[in-house]
Parts: structure tokens; C-alpha cells; sequence
């Protein structure tokens, strides 16, 4: 199980050892918190959980899907489904950003935030009934700053009545794209241009669960689509989130090993998030980042069965 003392840069019971090639990896969740302390421009990325919409769950995807970004003294929280409530005050977000209203991503809120709720328009009248005390409206399509990092919302296709943006969010160590829901890519075309790693919807593997409602496409695509769209637009990295059914029943070696053949096709690097993993980006310096990429070290929890991170990711791109 999860603890909460997980959400802190604790100690795992464990070393785990990431990269195949070259092991200058990162052995404890300290170690990880140390070398952030000592980069300039690191930003880490916890899945706080990993679970979608579903009934179930398990020690892997426990909680529903949520990311929190720790860039300096800056801890912005991504989504805040119903799994949260009441968990805030660990967490300690000095910022929540929430990509649309359905309850596994906002639910969480119900009893009000400790800081601003960043949101659409749409998403926060939907909201209006939760005791939000500092709502801040975002707007899709233009450039915020927040806690230092640097954030987009775009428009995805997801719900007609719980409209949904994807965040893309940018500093000198690398960028990221967060949609955890989405039938259909950004039309915008800025969202995924230069993405270092994607982070998408894991709501199911190869079944489409993408329907039409009004013309519009709403629903889940499925990780293969998903890998399509990121082969399209030259992303080369991608994690899976809000999981389905199948995946969290999914014995943990098996789904990444289909996962790693199904984005091979598609040459991505592709892994399903469990609650806990943590992903760090550090900044190489533009002119070894423009050479060579991004640095990105993949550590998993401590809830996670080790072996299945050895084939991900590789610290030379
Ligand atoms: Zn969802
Ligand atoms: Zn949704």
C-alpha cells in the first residue's frame, strides 16, 4: 500500500537501479531529492496515483490520477479526483491545476483547497458548489507562469459537458504534456511540438473507447492511438496514467512488456505510471540539451515490482 510519507522525499526500502546502460542512476528517493536540490532548473514529477474511472483498484494504481510538479519551492498539483479529499494538507500544493470536472479529477475538492485552483471557465462553474476560496481562470491556447514553471492549456476532445484541457508545461530541463483524458489530440498543433515526454490516458490498451456524440469525439483513445499521435509529432517518450480496468488487473510485467512491443511499432519509450513513481528532469545546459536531449530518470515506488523499470527509460536518448 501507499503510504502518505511516500508523498515526501522518504526513503524507499530498496534501491532501484534505472538505467540498463550506464547505472548512473539514482538509488533512493533522497538521492533524487538531493541532486533536484543541487540542479538548477529540475523539475520532478511524482504520480501521486494512477487509477481512472473505474471500480477498482489496486497496491500499484490506488488513487486516482494525479500528478504533482516540484520545481524549487513550488508544488503544483495536476487533477484532485474524489481519492483526495481530505488528503490536501500532505500534499501541501501551493497550486492546483485541474484539466476538466469529472469527479475522478476534481472531486478531491469538495471540501476546498489550501491555495489557488487554476482552471477553464467551464471547469470552475461546474465547480461552483465546492468552497474554492482563490479560483483563477485560465485560458486555453496562452502562456502562464506558474511557481516558476511555464504552462499552456490546450483544448482535447473528451466531454461535452465537462470540457477538458491537456497542460503542457516547459522549463530549461525538458517539457512535458499532461492529458490524462482525451478521445482526440490537441488541435492546437503547439501542444505537442518539441514534447520531451508525453503523459497520457491509460484507460485501455487497444480497444478504442472513443464514441461520437453532437459530431464531436468523446471518450477514451486508447494507449495505441495515443502512440500514434506521439509518432506523428516526434515524441519519443511516453507514460501512461488514469488507468482502465485491464491494465490495473494486469499483472505488472506482462502489460509493460505489451506496452513496450506495441510502442516500439511506433518507436516511443512507453511505460504505464504506477502511484509513487517519480519522474526527473534535469537541465543539461542548452547547447548538451540540443546535442544529446533531455536527462529524464524514471524511478519507481517502493509498491512496484522493480524489474518491470529496467526497460525504461534510457538516460541517453
Ligand atoms: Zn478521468
Ligand atoms: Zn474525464
Amino acid at each position: 500500500m501507499l503510504a502518505d510519507t511516500n508523498l515526501g522525499p522518504t526513503k524507499l526500502d530498496r534501491p532501484i537501479g534505472i538505467c540498463p546502460r550506464c547505472r548512473a542512476v539514482a538509488r533512493s528517493y533522497d538521492q533524487i531529492g538531493k541532486m533536484e536540490r543541487t540542479t538548477t532548473d529540475a523539475i520532478l514529477l511524482t504520480f501521486l496515483g494512477t487509477r481512472g474511472e473505474i471500480d477498482i483498484s489496486s497496491a500499484r494504481h490506488r488513487r486516482h490520477s494525479a500528478l504533482l510538479i516540484e520545481h524549487g519551492r513550488s508544488r503544483i498539483m495536476l487533477d484532485c479526483g474524489a481519492d483526495w479529499r481530505g488528503r490536501l494538507s500532505t500534499i501541501a500544493p501551493t497550486a492546483v491545476l485541474l484539466t476538466h470536472a469529472h469527479p475522478d479529477h476534481a472531486a478531491g475538492l469538495s471540501e476546498g483547497a489550501p491555495c489557488p485552483v487554476h482552471a477553464t471557465e467551464e471547469t470552475l462553474k461546474l465547480l461552483r458548489r465546492f468552497p474554492i476560496g482563490d479560483p483563477r481562470r485560465i485560458r486555453p491556447g496562452r502562456p502562464m507562469t506558474i511557481g516558476g514553471v511555464r504552462v499552456t492549456a490546450y483544448r482535447v476532445r473528451h466531454s461535452i459537458r465537462a470540457p477538458a484541457v491537456a497542460y503542457r508545461v516547459s522549463t530549461t530541463a525538458g517539457c512535458f504534456i499532461y492529458l490524462p483524458d482525451a478521445a482526440a489530440p490537441p488541435e492546437d498543433r503547439r501542444a505537442l511540438a518539441g514534447v520531451d515526454v508525453y503523459i497520457g490516458d491509460g484507460a485501455t490498451m487497444t480497444r478504442s473507447m472513443v464514441r461520437k456524440k453532437r459530431g464531436t469525439a468523446i471518450g477514451h483513445a486508447s494507449i495505441e492511438m495515443q502512440l500514434e499521435w506521439c509518432e506523428a509529432a516526434c515524441i519519443r517518450r511516453a507514460i501512461f496514467t488514469h488507468c482502465g480496468s485491464a491494465l490495473v488487473r494486469a499483472p505488472a510485467r506482462q502489460l509493460n512488456a505489451a506496452l513496450r512491443r506495441l510502442g516500439e511499432e511506433h518507436e516511443v519509450e512507453a511505460l504505464v505510471a504506477c502511484d509513487g513513481d517519480r519522474l526527473m528532469l534535469r537541465d543539461r545546459g542548452r547547447r548538451r540539451r540540443r546535442r544529446r536531449g533531455i536527462n529524464p530518470i524514471y524511478t519507481r515506488s517502493a509498491t512496484c515490482d522493480a524489474s518491470s523499470a529496467q526497460s525504461w527509460l534510457r538516460c541517453h536518448p
